[in-house]
């Protein structure tokens, strides 16, 4: 049975089980306009997600057929993967921010092993020992799930309120995440009259328990020097201005106070910079850096892929630090080493 929550005012939240993972579900939101219901993400594409999400709706009184319209907040597959099911089923329009859908075209475009080698060289570049690169130099390029996500027809433009007759719904542009995250503000008055501005739908950007990965914008065209931790602390900080009566999140659950929630935030980064400027008293690379840090488990223990992971959340508080002023490259170093500024 699918959990289905009413959250007043027209707004319900679905939970779609994102399989085999430790997040357990993605919170859907069913937003109920004039001309049909519209969702707020659409979950992982899988067979029991799917009834979970078509189950919920109708629970919700309503169904798959009668949909509107799909935004959604970020191009990862537990938001984005079933959007085009979705579509197909009911004729909805999906709309995502350019910056995400190009994410998207590129992923639909690259060819089978480019990926890898455009992973492997990173890597090589980052410090990666020889024994991690190795597997990714002779796997077999093969079509992975979720290779081919749906591309979205409308484009979501920041400040601009979506097309959600009879509803006031604008659209904030959170990048650091992704490049194109976007949070949804519902300028409603609160349906409990809780105090501040309206009701804020915020994907992966802002969560009650969690902070979300920030990595690096994975462009393999892109030459140019992006701050995707930089872009978050903006996007926080210009999230916590907003001071919404209500958070509805796309994991864990609902909460209000987005201004402590954002105060806690910047803190935990600011703190983590300063652990991982200590630890650059001696030159690392961002591989190097990585194996240092905390995680939620000892080094030895992360699994490859994770690994990868980590390593692009490290190069990510590099690229902050440099950004800061805090940290410099080693001229000459190759790999490219960093350490603290004197
Ligand atoms: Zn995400
Ligand atoms: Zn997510």
């Amino acid at each position: 049975m699918t959990q289905v929550h009413d959250h007043g005012g027209g707004v319900h939240s679905l939970r779609v089980p994102i399989p085999d993972n430790p997040l357990g579900h993605t919170l859907v939101y069913v937003v109920d306009t004039d001309r049909g219901p519209v969702l707020v993400d659409t979950g992982w594409d899988d067979p029991a997600s799917w009834n979970a999400l078509a189950e919920g709706l109708t629970a919700c009184g309503t169904s798959v057929a009668d949909l509107y319209g799909v935004i959604v907040t970020h191009h990862h597959p537990d938001h984005h993967g079933l959007s085009g099911r979705v579509r197909e089923a009911s004729g909805a329009w999906i709309a995502m921010h350019a910056a995400d859908t190009a994410v998207v075209r590129r992923t639909r475009e690259a060819r089978p092993g480019q990926w890898l080698s455009y992973m492997a060289a990173k890597l090589a570049a980052a410090g990666a020992p020889e024994e991690h690169l190795a597997p990714l130099r002779t796997a077999r390029p093969r079509a992975l799930p979720g290779l081919s996500p749906a591309l979205p027809d409308r484009e979501i433009v920041p400040g601009d309120l979506l097309d959600l007759p009879g509803r006031r719904l604008r659209a904030v542009w959170t990048p650091g995440h992704t490049p194109g995250h976007v949070c949804l503000h519902l300028e409603e008055d609160h349906p409990a009259g809780l105090p501040g501005r309206g009701r804020l739908f915020s994907g992966d950007h802002l969560l009650p328990e969690i902070t979300p990965h920030i990595g690096l914008y994975e462009d393999p065209d892109d030459t140019s020097v992006t701050d995707p931790l930089g872009d978050y602390l903006d996007s926080l900080e210009r999230v916590g201005r907003l001071a919404p009566a209500e958070v509805l999140p796309a994991h864990q659950h609902g909460f209000t106070d987005a201004p402590a929630r954002v105060r806690q935030l910047l803190l935990h980064h600011e703190e983590r910079l300063n652990g991982l400027l200590a630890l650059l008293s001696q030159p690392l690379t961002p591989w190097q850096l990585a194996e240092r840090m905390e995680w939620n488990r000892p080094w030895q223990d992360i699994p490859c892929g994770s690994r990868n992971i980590a390593v692009s959340e490290a190069e990510a508080h590099l690229r902050r630090l440099v950004g800061l002023g805090r940290a410099e490259a080693v001229a000459g170093s190759d790999p490219v080493t960093y350490v603290a500024a004197s």
